[in-house]
């Protein structure tokens, strides 16, 4: 019964773009982004030349505008909860330069409003609402995992002392394939759980930015949600995993300027982000060889990237003057990999 729909829940791959609007209190409200069409299209203009060359168009499955709600952002996230119910893989993640607006679209600006609650809290209280609906047929176990990878190395978030232990990636049965079965997993059964952990993750996250400046910009945090569902029938049991992925800054970082840890931490980024670039343009591609093993964060998402797993990518750009550059590199990924 519930395997009917997998003629369509194939591997896809999908890229959209999110537009961020100006601060308050920004004064130079000039936008680099000129246009944005319905099927997808987003024209930028380069203040700086003239003629033909002033002006790029990109296409993506969707872009969104400036005064888009979250939950708009949301709703084509949502068959992504259900395939994943059924036992399928998905990934879902942010990319784009520091301050275009990851977080926001992911957590949300602030945890105590439900209205402006990102893609994350949506997803998990769709998944407790439809786990539910299916409770007559199907018992499901909901748990989940908080990780990040800075410099190359694994990290629990859910243990206060996590920062100073690095994880293996490793396969693991249990979860379903090649994974970081060390980090905590944590049992959930209601939004409410999953929002006092993420406080947790967010918490032990920032331990690490005073010290290391501004870290939660340079390492990538994935929320990794693992279903498992007994058939009540026939007891046979199914199991599907989430990981929503707010990615490290994609600002390339001037080679003359950054130094030490600094310089270490940008090259860390820009393979990671050049490996994730790679993985799914040549999923995209239908390639034979996909180039897995090339950074921490393709390995740990291995077996929710291709197969019969589902993609969805949100690339955000900041429409300012002065991100021309970063706004241009980032499009550019993006292109590529849908
Ligand atoms: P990133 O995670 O990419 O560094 P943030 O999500 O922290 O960026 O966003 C940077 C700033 O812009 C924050 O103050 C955030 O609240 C604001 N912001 C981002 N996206 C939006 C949006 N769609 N609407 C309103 N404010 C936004
Ligand atoms: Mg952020």
């Amino acid at each position: 019964l519930l395997y009917n729909q997998v003629q369509d829940l194939k591997g896809t791959i999908r890229v959209y773009c999110r537009v961020r609007p100006f601060l308050p209190g920004q004064s130079n409200r000039q936008s680099t982004v000129d246009y944005i069409g319905e099927t997808g299209n987003i024209m930028i203009v380069n203040p700086f030349k003239q003629g033909k060359d002033s002006r790029k168009v990109f296409t993506f499955n969707k872009v969104f505008d400036t005064n888009v709600t979250q939950e708009q952002i949301y709703v084509d996230t949502r068959p992504l909860i259900r395939s994943m119910l059924d036992g399928f893989n998905v990934c879902i993640f942010a990319y784009g330069q520091t301050g275009s607006g990851k977080t926001y679209t992911m957590s949300g600006p602030d945890l105590t409003s439900e209205d402006t609650w990102g893609v994350n809290y949506r997803a998990l209280r769709d998944l407790f609402q439809l786990s539910k609906a299916r409770l007559d047929v199907i018992k499901y176990d909901v748990a989940v995992q908080m990780i990040e990878i800075y410099n190359e190395q694994v990290r629990d978030l859910l243990v206060s002392d996590g920062s100073g232990r690095r994880l293996d990636i490793r396969n693991s049965p249990q979860l379903n394939g090649l994974n970081v079965p060390d980090a905590s997993l944590v049992p959930v059964t209601c939004t409410q759980d999953v929002l006092d952990l993420m406080r947790i993750g967010q918490k032990n996250r920032a331990v690490g930015a005073t010290a290391l400046n501004e870290r939660s910009s340079r390492s990538h945090s994935v929320l990794t949600v693992h279903v498992q569902g007994k058939e009540l029938v026939s007891g046979s049991i199914l199991r599907g995993c989430l990981h929503l992925v707010d990615l490290a800054g994609s600002e390339r970082v001037d080679k003359s300027e950054a130094v030490g840890e600094r310089l270490k931490e940008a090259q860390h980024i820009n393979r990671s982000l050049s490996a994730l670039g790679d993985v799914i343009s040549a999923l995209a591609q239908k390639s034979t060889h996909i180039p897995y093993r090339n950074s921490k964060l393709t390995q740990v998402l291995q077996d929710s990237l291709g197969g019969q797993a589902k993609t969805l990518m949100f690339v955000h750009i900041n429409p300012e003057i002065n991100a021309l550059g970063e706004t241009i590199s980032t499009l550019k990924f993006a292109e590529r990999v849908a």
